[in-house]
C-alpha cells in the first residue's frame, strides 16, 4: 500500500495515517508531503509547519494548541498539544441552523412482534426481572433449569433472560439520583422484546419493592422470603415461567414499518478512524432510519460535551436546544462533585488508537448522530417514545450507556476501533469496526467493517446503506449478530448517581 492519509476537512493541518504498518521516515505521500519520522496507523501527521501556540485543526475544529513548533511530516503525539477548554454553555447558538429534513423514505419494513402498548419487539423473550441483587443467583439457577427443561418445548420463544443488576437495596432510595436507576430498570422490565410483561422475583425485605420498580403495573411476583427453601422457590419460578412460555409461543412476527425501530447507537474502544469511518457510516444509517420515520438515540454526554457547539444549532427548536444544554450542565456538575472533569473520559486504548484527547474523541463520536435535525432530548432514565433523532443522556461508559439505552431501544449498534465483544441479552447488538484490520482479526465478532471507507473501497453512504439493510434483517430475525450467536451478554449496569448506604 502506498503511503496514505485521511484529511477530514479543508482547514485541517493534520491528517491520520491509513497504512496498517504506519509510514516510515522518508515516505512520500501523493501531493508531496514527506514523513519526517515513523508515524503509526491512525495517528496524526502534520500537513505543514505548525508554530508553537498555533491551533491544531482536525474535523475543521481546534483539537488543541501546539506546545512547541512542529515541522511538516511529524508525528503529533498526545503530549505535544494542550487540551482546549470545553465550549462555554452560556454562549451557544440554540436552534439557529436546524438542517432541512430530507425527504421521507417509504416502503421499508421488518418482521416484528407487536405489543399491546404499541411498541414492537425484535425478539420473543421470556423476561424474569428482579428487585434486588440478592435474588440474582437464584434467578440465574432457575433460568438454567428453564433453558434445559422447558424452553425446548417452546421453539417459537427465542430465550429466557434474567434481568439482574446490582441495584435494589443498600441505597438511598429516596435521594433524587435514585430516580434514574429505578426508572431505567422499570423500563427494561417492561421491554418490547419480552412483550412488556415480566415475571418479577423479589427477596421481600429490600428497599426497591415491586411496586416501586413497576408502579401502575400489577406484576406476577415471586417473593423468596415467602417460600420454604430454595427448591420450592425454583419450582415456583419454573411454574410461572411455563405459564408465560405458553403465551409467548403464540406470538407471531408480522410486517411492520421501519418507523417502529428504536436504535441506540454508541461507541466503545474508539480510535482516530472512528470519526471518519464507522461513526459517519452509523450517522448515514441514522439519517436513513429517521427518514423512514424511525428513532435513533445517540448518547454519551462526555463524548458530546466538547462538540456541543456543533449540536445546539442543529436542534429542531430552542426548547430542545435548552434541554440539551441542561443535560451538559447537569453532567459537568456531576463530574465536578466527583472531583473529575470531562478529560477523565479517554482511555489508554483511545490514545494508542491515535486519539489525542477528549476533544478529538468527541468530534468523531458525534458523527454517529448523522446530519439531520435533533428532534428531542431525553434525560437520564427517561424512556424515549419520540420519533426522529434523539439525544438520550447517558454516561459514555459502554455498559452503563447500553443499559440506559436498553430502556427504550429494540436494536443496538456499537462502533469500535480497538475492539470490544460487547453484547446484551435483550436486544441484538451489531458491531461496526473502524478499520479493516480489526474486522480481519475478529471475523467472528465484527458484523460490519467500515474500514473500507478509509481505504477508499466503499463510501460512507454505501456502508451506511449496508448497515441499514443489515439491521432490517436483524430486526426481522432473518440474521443474528455475532454477539447473539455467541450469546455474549454483558451485565446490566444502571447509572446510580445517588448515594449508597
Ligand atoms: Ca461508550
Amino acid at each position: 500500500m502506498n503511503p496514505l492519509y485521511v484529511k477530514v476537512h479543508g482547514n485541517d493541518n493534520v491528517a491520520i495515517i491509513v497504512n496498517p504498518e504506519g509510514v516510515a521516515p522518508g515516505a512520500e505521500f501523493p501531493g508531496g508531503l514527506t514523513a519526517r519520522e515513523h508515524v503509526p496507523q491512525a495517528h496524526k501527521i502534520t500537513l505543514g509547519a505548525i508554530a508553537a501556540g498555533a491551533p491544531i485543526v482536525r474535523y475543521g475544529e481546534v483539537i488543541g494548541h501546539a506546545l512547541a513548533r512542529m515541522e511538516p511530516g511529524c508525528w503529533v503525539r498526545e503530549d505535544m498539544l494542550s487540551l482546549p477548554s470545553a465550549p462555554p454553555l452560556e454562549q451557544l447558538n440554540l436552534a439557529t441552523r436546524p438542517p432541512v429534513s430530507q425527504p421521507p423514505l417509504t416502503g421499508y419494513t421488518f418482521q416484528g412482534y407487536r405489543n399491546a402498548d404499541g411498541t414492537v419487539g425484535t425478539r420473543n423473550l421470556l423476561g424474569i426481572t428482579t428487585t434486588v441483587q440478592c435474588v440474582a443467583p437464584t434467578v440465574d439457577y432457575a433460568v438454567r433449569r428453564i433453558e434445559a427443561e422447558l424452553l425446548p418445548r417452546y421453539p417459537n420463544v427465542d430465550g429466557v433472560v434474567a434481568i439482574t443488576h446490582t441495584y435494589g437495596c443498600g441505597v438511598a432510595i429516596d435521594a433524587p439520583g435514585a430516580r434514574i436507576p429505578i426508572a431505567t430498570l422499570g423500563h427494561i422490565s417492561r421491554h418490547a422484546n419480552i412483550g412488556g410483561d415480566p415475571l418479577v422475583v423479589s427477596l421481600g425485605c429490600e428497599k426497591m419493592q415491586p411496586n416501586r420498580l413497576l408502579p401502575f403495573f400489577e406484576p406476577n411476583v415471586i417473593r423468596l422470603q415467602d417460600n420454604r427453601g430454595f427448591a420450592a422457590t425454583v419450582a415456583a419460578i419454573c411454574e410461572q415461567a411455563e405459564k408465560r412460555l405458553v403465551e409467548l409461543t403464540k406470538r407471531r412476527r408480522e410486517s411492520v414499518p421501519a418507523s417502529e425501530l428504536v436504535v441506540g447507537v454508541q461507541c466503545g474502544g474508539s480510535d482516530a478512524f472512528s470519526g471518519v469511518t464507522c461513526n459517519p457510516a452509523v450517522g448515514h444509517f441514522a439519517d436513513l432510519l429517521v427518514r423512514a420515520g424511525g428513532t435513533v438515540m445517540f448518547s454519551e454526554v462526555t463524548e458530546v460535551r466538547d462538540a456541543i457547539h456543533l449540536l445546539t444549532p442543529r436542534c429542531a427548536d430552542e426548547a430542545t436546544a435548552r434541554k440539551l444544554v441542561a443535560e451538559m450542565r447537569w453532567y459537568d456538575e456531576y463530574l465536578g462533585r466527583g472531583g473529575a472533569d470531562r478529560a477523565a473520559n479517554t482511555t489508554p486504548g483511545n490514545k494508542r488508537g491515535g486519539l489525542a484527547n477528549i476533544v478529538e474523541k468527541a468530534l468523531g463520536s458525534v458523527a454517529k448522530a448523522g446530519t439531520g435535525p435533533i428532534h428531542h432530548v431525553a434525560g437520564h432514565g427517561e424512556k424515549v417514545t419520540a420519533k426522529g433523532l434523539v439525544f438520550a443522556a447517558t454516561p459514555a461508559s459502554d455498559f452503563i450507556c447500553g443499559t440506559q439505552q436498553l430502556a427504550s431501544m429494540n436494536l443496538h449498534i456499537f462502533t469500535t476501533g480497538e475492539g470490544s465483544p460487547y453484547g446484551l441479552a435483550m436486544v441484538p447488538v451489531a458491531k461496526v469496526s473502524s478499520r479493516t484490520a480489526l474486522a480481519e482479526k475478529w471475523p467472528d465478532l465484527i458484523d460490519i467493517d467500515a474500514g473500507t471507507i478509509a481505504t477508499g473501497h466503499m463510501t460512507i453512504e454505501e456502508v451506511g446503506q449496508q448497515l441499514f439493510e443489515y439491521m432490517l434483517d436483524v430486526a426481522s430475525g432473518r440474521k443474528k449478530t455475532w454477539a447473539e450467536q455467541w450469546r455474549l451478554h454483558n451485565a446490566l449496569a444502571p447509572f446510580n448517581p445517588g448515594p449508597v448506604t
